[in-house]
């Protein structure tokens, strides 16, 4: 494998699970370290799908700039692998932080 390929290796990023009437999300624990956003993803509809067969690799959300306003590097972004310990939070609590 290249370098280059090697550099945009997906890494891994911890994921809390909030589930909702109608549909189920994966956030991020941790600001994203490439941007700064705890970005959010799907986790499959409540009572139909298991939210653990839905964590893995995912294409990156991270947006141009940065929450400081930096323009990004979109060259250099990498994917990530959803990582799902069984943490869970409501979506009120998800607000608080
Ligand atoms: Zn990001």
């Amino acid at each position: 494998m290249s370098e280059h390929l090697e550099n945009r290796e997906p890494f891994e990023v911890e994921v809390v699970l909030v589930r909702g009437r109608e549909v189920n999300l994966y956030v991020f624990k941790e600001p994203c370290p490439q941007c700064g956003y705890c970005h959010t993803h799907g986790a499959g509809r409540p009572g139909v799908d298991e939210p653990q067969a839905l964590a893995g690799h995912r294409i990156r959300h991270c947006p141009d700039r940065n929450r400081r306003g930096k323009l990004l590097d979109y060259s250099a972004l990498r994917d990530y692998v959803l990582v799902w310990r069984g943490l869970e939070q409501t979506r009120e609590e998800m607000e608080l932080r």
